[in-house]
C-alpha cells in the first residue's frame, strides 16, 4: 500500500527560483532597500502593494521609481501560489491545494467563525513527528516552507476573500508540519504577517501549535511574542502519549509539562492543550480524571477536538455522549474546557486529506 500523501508533480520542470519577496521581514525589506542607495520610506510604500494592495507584479507599484521596480524584479519573485484545487463546505469552509514552485503541493483551509475568518497555513511539505493519526507523516518530510512561502498563503486566501469585501482576521500554525521544526521561517513569518505595514494581524489573533520540541518551546517562551500558544497533547500519560505520538519518546510527557510550566511563567499567557478524541483509545473517563490531575493549576484551556475518520489509520471517532461526558469529567475539576466545532466535513477538511486524495486520483 502505498503511504505517501505527498504530490510532487513529475513532469514540471524545477522553475528558476528568486527569493520570494513575501520572506523578507519589514527590517530586512528596509536594509536591502538601504543597500540598493534608496530612501527607507521605499519600504513601507513595499509593504503597502505586497500587504494592503496585494499586487502581484512589481510593475503594479506606481510610485516607485521604474529603476527600483526592475531592480526589484531581478532580485526577487512575487508570485504567490498556484490553486490546484479550491473545494468549499456546505459552512464555508474552503480548503486549497497549492503548489509550489518546485512542484510539491500545500493545503491551507479558511473557516468561517461567528467571530471572523480563520486560516490554518501548512509550514512543511509533509512532516517527520509520525503521530499515528495523521495523514500528513505518511510520506515523511520533504522540505520545509520558506516564510515567504507560508505567508503567501494567507496572501492567496486573503485576494480570495477581497472579492467579498471580507477579512483573514486570525491565523492558525496547525497545517501539515510541525511549526516548531521549521523554527527561523517561522518566527519570520510570524514578523511579517503580525507587522503593521504588513498584513496587520495581530499577534493575539495568531494561535502556534506544537507536538512538543521542547527546546524550541523554551526559545519560543524567550522571544516575547504575544501569540497564542498551543500544544497537541492528546495523552495524559507517558505511556499512551508514546504510543499515540512517537515524538514522546524523544520528548517525554514529564519534561514538556516542565516546559510548558517556563513557557506560563516566562510570558504570563495561557497555553491551549489540544486533545484529540480517539474512540476507545484516549477518550475514557480514566483518561479525563489523569488529564485534570496532570494540568492541575496550570494557567490552560483545553480544546476536545472529535477527531475525524483518517481512512490511512484504524481510530474510530468517539461516540458523541462520550464526548460529553469526558467535557463534564474535566469541567468537575474546574478545568476549561472546549469542544472544537467541526467544520468542512464534506471537503476532507482533516489535515493531510486532501492531498492524500489527490495524490489517489492521479496514480490511477
Ligand atoms: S499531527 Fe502535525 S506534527 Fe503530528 S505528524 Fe501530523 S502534521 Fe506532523
Amino acid at each position: 500500500m502505498e503511504h505517501t500523501s505527498v504530490i510532487k508533480r513529475e513532469n514540471q520542470q524545477t522553475k528558476s527560483h528568486l527569493p520570494s519577496i513575501y520572506s523578507l521581514t519589514f527590517e530586512q525589506l528596509k536594509n536591502w532597500i538601504i543597500e540598493q542607495g534608496e530612501k527607507p520610506f521605499r519600504a513601507t510604500q513595499i509593504y503597502e502593494w505586497l500587504y494592503q494592495k496585494r499586487v502581484t507584479h512589481f510593475s503594479e507599484m506606481t510610485n516607485l521609481p521604474k529603476a527600483l521596480r526592475e531592480k526589484l524584479s531581478g532580485h526577487f519573485d512575487i508570485t504567490t501560489l498556484k490553486t490546484l484545487v479550491k473545494q468549499t463546505s456546505k459552512d464555508g469552509t474552503m480548503k486549497f491545494l497549492f503548489e509550489l514552485h518546485d512542484g510539491y503541493s500545500i493545503e491551507t483551509v479558511l473557516m468561517r467563525h461567528n467571530y471572523g475568518n480563520s486560516i490554518c497555513v501548512t509550514t512543511q511539505v509533509g512532516c517527520r513527528i509520525g503521530c499515528t493519526f495523521c495523514a500528513s507523516t505518511l510520506g515523511g518530510l520533504k522540505r520545509h516552507l520558506e516564510a515567504g512561502e507560508i505567508v503567501a498563503q494567507v496572501v492567496k486566501v486573503q485576494k480570495e476573500l477581497d472579492e467579498q469585501n471580507e477579512r483573514i482576521s486570525s491565523i492558525v500554525v496547525m497545517g501539515i508540519g510541525e511549526p516548531f521544526d521549521n523554527y527561523d521561517e517561522l518566527i519570520k513569518f510570524l514578523k511579517i504577517v503580525n507587522h503593521a505595514k504588513g498584513l496587520n494581524i495581530g499577534a493575539r489573533h495568531i494561535t502556534v501549535s506544537t507536538s512538543g520540541i521542547i527546546p524550541k518551546i523554551y526559545q519560543f517562551a524567550d522571544e516575547g511574542m504575544q501569540v497564542n500558544f498551543a500544544i497537541s497533547l492528546h495523552a495524559p500519560t507517558t505511556e499512551l502519549r508514546t504510543k499515540l505520538m512517537p515524538i514522546n519518546k524523544a520528548y517525554p510527557l514529564p519534561k514538556l509539562m516542565d516546559a510548558v510550566r517556563y513557557y506560563i511563567e516566562k510570558t504570563g499567557r495561557r497555553v491551549t492543550f489540544e486533545y484529540g478524541l480517539f474512540g476507545g483509545v484516549n477518550d475514557q473517563l480514566e483518561h479525563a480524571e489523569q488529564l485534570a490531575e496532570l494540568i492541575k493549576g496550570l494557567k490552560c484551556h483545553v480544546n476536545l477536538i472529535p477527531v475525524n475518520y483518517v481512512p490511512e489509520r484504524n481510530y474510530v471517532r468517539t461516540p458523541r455522549e462520550q464526548i460529553f461526558a469526558f467535557e463534564r469529567a474535566l469541567k468537575k475539576h474546574g478545568i476549561n474546557v472546549t469542544i472544537r466545532r467541526e467544520q468542512g466535513h464534506d471537503i476532507d477538511a482533516a489535515c493531510g486529506q486532501l492531498r492524500a486524495k489527490e495524490r489517489k486520483e492521479e496514480t490511477r
